[in-house]
């Protein structure tokens, strides 16, 4: 049974290439399981366009309230109980305002209070051919379980490596450095932040670092869009030697990378001898190597 090495690409904000980069790696790396933990706003299925879903399953999400009005007799007691403003003065609760304490359940004198258990999304198991597991998921809007999402989404991603017996999982992380990024890298072998030269990208990269550290994963750097700014790029080579980071690559702003988004497809796919594309590929011999260390 072969080890599962986990690697995940992270950014410090969106638009940065990460899901480009992933999507290029996923049409590079053979014998893995791909995985979009970018939950609130998943989009790397419509590049990798799975044939079929062989599994999915809902998410269970927070509890929440619901009044009968055929038992209500608007006496106007959860009104006053309810923290969170979720009632209505007509006596209607507003599912994305309530919390699901249970205070009107508890106290309504006419059992006009339902309390249910919500769903907070759905995860899918899907084919993209070749027998190559994708696993992704999407979160109901208003809810905010994707934290725990992200957990489900990986725990099946391992589960499909663990029978196929595949020992690489790659792991689009969501955007930022809040719970659902938490989520996605604790455990992991390998963080991949992938930054722009920018004031903004710098600061993001250094809060990501940080991040890894805590976690004791070992760290490297791609810079996209290197040519906008050499000053910055500079700068973040030498934060990455100064702090012990891996810098494996840097692609060029390249008009092709947008047209191969609107195409559906993964720029290596797309256009293989364009200048992003070849740029990648070399990142993608750096993650092998770094992988075969591990
Ligand atoms: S406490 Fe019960 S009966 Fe009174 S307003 Fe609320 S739901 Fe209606
Ligand atoms: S369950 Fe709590 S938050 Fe929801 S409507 Fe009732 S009192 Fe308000």
């Amino acid at each position: 049974m072969k080890k599962i090495n986990e690697i995940v690409i992270v950014s410090g904000k969106g638009g940065t290439g990460k899901t480009s980069l992933t999507a290029a790696l996923a049409s590079l790396f053979t014998g893995k399981v791909m995985v979009d933990c970018d939950v609130d706003a998943a989009n790397l299925h419509l590049i990798l366009n799975p044939e079929k879903v062989v599994r999915q399953s809902d998410f269970a999400g927070g509890k929440k309230a619901d009044i009968d009005p055929e038992l209500c007799t608007k006496c106007g007691i959860c009104l006053d109980a309810c923290r969170f403003e979720a009632i209505s003065p007509d006596f209607v609760i507003d599912p994305f305002m309530c919390e699901g304490c249970g205070a009107c359940f508890a106290l309504c004198p006419h059992c006009a209070v339902n309390i249910t258990e919500g769903t907070a999304g759905t995860w899918y198991v899907t084919d993209t051919g070749n027998n190559e597991r994708f696993v992704y998921a999407e979160m109901h809007p208003g809810e905010d379980n994707s934290g725990k999402l992200v957990s489900a989404v990986r725990n099946e991603a391992r589960i499909e490596a663990k029978s196929a017996d595949i020992g690489l999982v790659i792991i689009d992380g969501p955007p930022g450095i809040g719970c659902p990024v938490i989520s996605s890298v604790t455990g992991t072998k390998l963080v991949i932040v992938i930054t722009e030269p920018t004031p903004a990208g710098v600061h993001d990269l250094e809060r990501i670092v940080g991040l890894a550290n805590h976690f004791k994963i070992k760290t490297a750097v791609v810079v996209n869009k290197f040519d906008i700014n050499p000053g910055l790029l500079n700068k973040i080579k030498d934060y990455c030697s100064l702090n012990n980071l891996d810098f494996i690559g840097e692609i060029p702003f390249d008009s092709a990378v947008t047209e191969a988004q609107r195409a559906g497809k993964s720029i290596v796919d797309y256009k293989s001898e364009c200048g992003a594309s070849i740029a990648i590929k070399d990142i993608f011999k750096r993650i092998e190597l770094i992988i075969g260390d591990m």
